[in-house]
């Protein structure tokens, strides 16, 4: 029997999306971005969508956010080897505005597949509606009954999805300490969390 590696899986299901997602983002964008990093990593970060310069490059977290998210990683010592990095929506919405639900809808059977297929050891969630749509177990219409951001960051929490459970940790969105630069020494002790996770 041969066993298709991460890689390919990952491939894929790229490949669906770019023949068979329907979705509006789709005809605006410029770029598919799906993800990036280490498919046999233990660690998937989750953020919620491209901005301009990740659209033009078809990657996540290149623009500003993905510098304070390099910062971050280096100041636990991991390197993108050791990660997995995507997004909820894999096209950048207009003028960057939030994910609808009707969006999301479309998207999140690929982001399922993507952690089927990544199966890590811990789920981070960058930012709040990343944070939502894990913790409600990717069920869009229980996203409002999860607490704010401020509440669960840097905290270990559990799902589940179909046989498989998961532990996430929800962390702010590196962008948030760009206008709020109180918020980078939770996040930099937030990773400290990662950290003491990932040795256990
Ligand atoms: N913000 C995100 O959530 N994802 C990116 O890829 C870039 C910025």
């Amino acid at each position: 029997m041969t066993t298709v590696s991460k890689e390919k899986k990952l491939q894929v299901i790229a490949s669906d999306i770019k023949d068979n997602l329907v979705c509006p983002l789709k005809d605006a964008a410029t770029n598919l971005v799906f993800g990036k990093g280490n498919p046999n990593a233990s660690i998937l970060f989750i953020g919620e969508a491209p901005g301009a310069n990740e659209d033009k490059q078809g990657l996540p977290f290149v623009g500003a956010a993905g510098k304070n998210l390099n910062k971050l990683l280096n100041s636990i010592n991991l390197t993108l080897d050791e990660c997995y990095v995507a997004n909820i929506l894999k096209y950048r919405p207009p003028k960057n505005r939030p994910p609808q639900a009707d969006e999301m809808e479309r998207h999140v059977p690929y982001l399922l597949q993507q952690i089927d297929v990544i199966k890590p050891r811990v789920i981070v969630t960058l930012g709040n509606f990343s944070t939502k749509l894990v913790l409600a177990e990717f069920d869009i219409s229980k996203m409002k009954n999860i607490v704010g951001i401020s509440q669960l960051h840097g905290k270990i929490h559990e799902i589940k999805l179909g046989k498989e459970s998961y532990q996430v940790i929800p962390l702010y969105h590196p962008a948030a300490c760009i206008y709020n630069p109180k918020l980078r020494q939770t996040l930099l002790d937030d990773f400290q969390i990662i950290n003491r996770f990932l040795s256990r």
